[in-house]
């Protein structure tokens, strides 16, 4: 397949393309680098089936040559933290453009070539969720003018557009709803949690926990999660799919975990003025429909995940 992969110098987003060109495709990475890192796409110079396109996703997309097999629209900003520059707090009309202007620009081009369409959607659609895990049909629990606004509500009018030009276009599209991913390649300061707890233990710092530290999550290592989306953008599910790890801990929990494996003395120091407004309580994902469907779950455990992810952040550091 002929595949274009806006958000490619992103964190999944250059995993992804590692993933379509080993699998033996083309790949036309696109960015505009707002959040994402030229580095990231650097192993690929030179790969003859690679080919980068440096452009905002948000103004309209050309996309050279006859044939086009599908667009995977992963560009956004994505790390929630109002701390750091790269938070989608600080960047809200540029989130709120890659998410509306940039999924209908990314369908725009679907359509055109008679391609299938990806989005990457997020847990971030059902909000503070007020159902625990959340399965795929639930509704959500979202404040449409709140700090997080600009991402939650871009990402839940792509799901709608996307199923829009699916049912009055008949275009073949795909949703996954991705939960919180860690891995190598993403930035150190976007301000997530596991960047910010490994920098900062390895740096032999207390762990900066916002709030209590009870609120939950459930990570995912990157390549199962690439996994789980390769899976699923060559089903013909339409239906959107929840891709993530339903193994929940608190963040304190991941926080000691981060200490012990880094064995760093100095603990958490909690701040309860840093926790974003709406930052929701819990979060696990029901993967019910993606074991049934794309017969994907999750193998790799958070232990293991982290002692992959850390020869990236000492060197990076
Ligand atoms: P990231 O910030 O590392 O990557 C996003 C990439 O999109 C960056 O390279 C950025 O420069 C690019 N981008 C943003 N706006 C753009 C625009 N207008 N034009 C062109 N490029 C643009 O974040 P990530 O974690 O890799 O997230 C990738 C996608 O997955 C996002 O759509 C995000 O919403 C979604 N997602 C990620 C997670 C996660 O845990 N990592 C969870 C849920 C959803
Ligand atoms: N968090 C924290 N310390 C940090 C960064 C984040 O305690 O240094 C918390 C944050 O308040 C949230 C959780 O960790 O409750 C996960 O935050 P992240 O930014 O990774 O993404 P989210 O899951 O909120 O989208």
């Amino acid at each position: 397949m002929r595949i274009l992969v806006t958000g490619a110098a992103g964190f999944l987003g250059s995993h992804l393309c590692d993933r379509l060109i080993a699998e033996g495709h083309h790949v036309i990475g696109m960015d505009n680098f707002i959040t994402g890192r030229q580095e990231n796409l650097a192993h690929l110079a030179g790969q003859e089936r690679f080919s980068f396109i440096r452009h905002d996703v948000s103004q309209y997309i050309f996309v050279p040559g006859d044939t086009l097999d599908a667009v995977l629209h992963f560009a956004s900003p994505a790390s929630p933290n109002p701390n750091s520059p790269y938070g989608y707090v600080n960047l809200p009309i540029q989130t709120m453009k890659a998410g509306a202007l940039g999924t209908h620009n990314g369908l725009g081009v679907a359509r055109a070539f008679d391609a299938r369409f990806m989005l990457a959607s997020t847990s971030e659609i059902y909000g503070d969720p007020k159902v625990h895990p959340q399965d795929e049909e639930y509704w959500g629990h979202v404040n449409p003018i709140g700090e997080r606004s600009v991402y939650d509500e871009a990402k839940r009018f792509a799901e709608a557009l996307t199923l829009a030009y699916h049912r009055y276009h008949g275009i073949d599209t795909r949703i996954v709803r991705i939960f919180n991913t860690y891995g190598p390649r993403m930035r150190l300061d976007d301000g997530r949690v596991v960047p910010n707890f490994i920098k900062q233990a390895l740096s032999k710092e207390p762990l900066t926990v916002y709030g209590q530290g009870t609120q939950t999550r459930s990570f995912c290592y990157v390549d199962d999660l690439i996994e789980g989306i390769y899976r699923l953008l060559l089903s013909d599910e339409s239906r959107p799919v929840n891709i993530g790890n339903p193994d929940e801990i608190s963040i304190l929990g991941l926080a000691e975990t981060i200490n012990r494996i880094l064995d760093n003395p100095e603990g958490v120091t909690r701040y309860p003025e840093k926790r974003g407004e709406g930052d929701p309580e819990q979060r696990r994902p029901d993967i019910s429909r993606a074991r049934e469907v794309l017969d994907w779950e999750p193998v790799i455990d958070l232990e293991t995940g982290l002692k992959k992810t850390l020869p990236y952040f000492k060197e990076n550091i």
